[in-house]
């Protein structure tokens, strides 16, 4: 039917407070008998009305290694989106909470969850656009699992969503996003090499020292991001195949979910 992504209010229940974000306040609930999280939307954060036209096509991407989204309940305000729950949180605060206690099989794990999950997106021709640890999240059995792809499009905060604002995550930015907003699959790619820079550094920012002028510097002068001291020589390649200046030299996630398979 029309709205078969439509949350029936008396099939949810809300709960505590787990959390705050970029378009307001996250919930703990429960839905049909299952846990979820819910995310409830600041009105003036986000161009809802294009929103829920887009909750469709998110609806139908279903994935073990992406955070499903459930439904939504539009017809309350503030507007409702009902995720899957994942019990252990943000992946950068799991890493920087087990740092010097993961062991480098665990975080090559993580990469091929992740990788996984960004494959089936490339496959649906479906751009994260803000891939990074914070934007993922981590399941009660420790899986790694994608969460809010594509949602910076609904942002109205001009300092998040130019390249140009304070809050645009640049440091996770292939340079042709940085130069003319040219969003892909292998724009994609290359935010993924700064995750797995994050796993591999256990949860430690990028460029943690360094302003976003300095690192559009550094990237213009061909330099990159240095290898992780946990990070094998073979995932290191693959990090540095991510940051190559053309998105066209960079590997699609389908052959990253193979060679991290096999490292
Ligand atoms: P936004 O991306 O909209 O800025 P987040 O997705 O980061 O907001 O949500 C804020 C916090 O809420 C997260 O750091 C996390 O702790 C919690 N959270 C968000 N989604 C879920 C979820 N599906 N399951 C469990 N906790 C969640």
């Amino acid at each position: 039917s029309k709205d078969q992504w439509e949350i029936h209010p008396a099939e949810l229940t809300l709960g505590q407070e787990i959390g705050s974000g970029q378009f307001g306040l996250v919930l703990e609930g429960r839905w049909r008998e299952k846990k979820v999280a819910v995310k409830m939307i600041r009105e003036e954060c986000m161009s809802d009305e294009e929103f829920k036209e887009e909750a469709r096509v998110m609806m139908r991407l279903s994935h073990s290694k992406l955070v499903q989204l459930y439904g939504v309940r539009t017809q309350c305000s503030p507007m409702c989106l009902v995720f899957e729950f994942m019990e252990n949180g943000c992946l950068s605060d799991y890493l920087r909470a087990r740092k010097g206690h993961l062991s480098k099989e665990t975080m090559l794990g993580m990469c091929l969850d992740v990788s996984e999950g960004m494959a089936y997106l490339e496959s649906s021709n479906f751009i994260h656009r803000d891939l990074a640890a914070r934007n993922c999240l981590v399941s009660k059995n420790n899986e790694v699992k994608v969460s809010d792809f594509g949602m910076t499009r609904f942002v109205f905060d001009d300092q998040y969503t130019s390249s140009q604002g304070s809050k645009f995550p640049i440091k996770w930015s292939a340079p042709e996003v940085i130069k003319y907003c040219k969003f892909s699959s292998k724009s994609d790619v290359w935010s993924f090499g700064v995750f797995m820079w994050e796993v591999y550094n256990e949860g430690r920012l990028p460029y943690d020292n360094r302003s976003n002028v300095e690192v559009v510097e550094s990237l213009n002068m061909g330099l990159r991001l240095l290898k992780p001291r946990l990070a094998p020589d073979a995932v290191h390649l693959l990090m540095e195949w991510c940051w190559k200046e053309k998105p066209e030299d960079r590997p699609s996630f389908a052959l990253l979910v193979h060679e991290l398979a096999s490292v």
